[in-house]
């Protein structure tokens, strides 16, 4: 629509009824992806219309991991986005050619996040997710622009090291202003098939410390809202396009995962 005037983002009006998630994380491969499209799924299961903004522009995996290889249609001038599982989304991934590696720099995210908000056809949505790329990158600031009153859930491993940065990420969110709806900690250890130990394979804690540093920094609680374990099927979910949360949701990242949904 070169050179027509940007329409306005429909989640940023006052009076609008959709909330809208941020998931972040300080770093990649600590389970933004996966604990982002499985929400989305318990939401949905539970009779909420949801959808997600896959704007991780380095993983672009929530439609495999929604099980869907469905393309965007236009109608009129709006997108019309496939839905999997009851879960409408879209995807920067369906934006580029042969999935080819996505060199953008930070205007030309901003604009597709803007085209995503506004020229998607997303109905009247109970929630909007927003998978975010990893880090404290301009993709924070454009989503702050352009939806002030998303609020920011912060994904992270039990491990020092990765919660260091997920606070830093967090924070992001002292300068925009936005608010912190909790803390997530994935990977939280392994439950031993054999046994009944938890083998705490990436450590522990580091939940907790981001929820108590962020708490800190904003001065608003910032409760840990669950601990996902270690889970073979939480992945395998993820690899079938069949979120665990459906295939199997009492098991021990199923029944993480939903009392997160039920908390947000
Ligand atoms: P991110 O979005 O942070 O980069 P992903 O959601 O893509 O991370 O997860 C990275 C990999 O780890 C995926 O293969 C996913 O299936 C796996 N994974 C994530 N969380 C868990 C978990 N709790 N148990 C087992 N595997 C997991």
């Amino acid at each position: 629509r070169g050179g027509q005037a940007e329409r306005e983002v429909p989640f940023a009006q006052p009076g609008s009824l959709t909330r809208v998630y941020c998931v972040a994380s300080g770093k990649g491969g600590v389970g933004k992806s996966s604990v982002t499209v499985n929400l989305a799924a318990s939401m949905a299961a539970d009779g909420l219309k949801v959808g997600v903004v896959d704007a991780d522009i380095y993983g672009h995996s929530v439609p495999r991991m929604l099980g869907t290889d469905g393309r965007p249609t236009q109608v009129e001038n709006m997108i019309m986005p496939p839905s999997a599982h009851g879960v409408k989304v879209i995807s920067i991934g369906m934006f580029t050619p042969g999935n080819a590696p996505v060199v953008w720099r930070g205007p030309m995210l901003h604009r597709a996040l803007q085209q995503f908000l506004a020229d998607v056809y997303w109905g009247d949505l109970d929630v909007l997710l927003l998978d975010l790329p990893p880090g404290t990158g301009d993709i924070a600031i454009s989503v702050a622009q352009l939806v002030p009153n998303a609020e920011i859930l912060v994904v992270t491993t039990p491990q020092q090291a990765a919660a260091e940065v997920a606070e830093r990420a967090g924070s992001i969110a002292v300068q925009t202003h936005q608010k912190i709806v909790g803390v997530v900690e994935n990977m939280a250890g392994l439950p031993c098939p054999h046994c009944d130990e938890m083998v705490d394979v990436f450590g522990s804690g580091g939940g907790k410390q981001v929820a108590e540093g962020l708490t800190r920094t904003t001065g608003a609680e910032v409760p840990l809202l669950g601990q996902i374990p270690i889970d073979v099927r939480l992945r395998e979910g993820g690899d079938e396009g069949k979120p665990v949360v459906l295939s199997d949701p009492d098991s021990p990242a199923g029944t993480a995962i939903r009392a997160v949904a039920s908390a947000l």
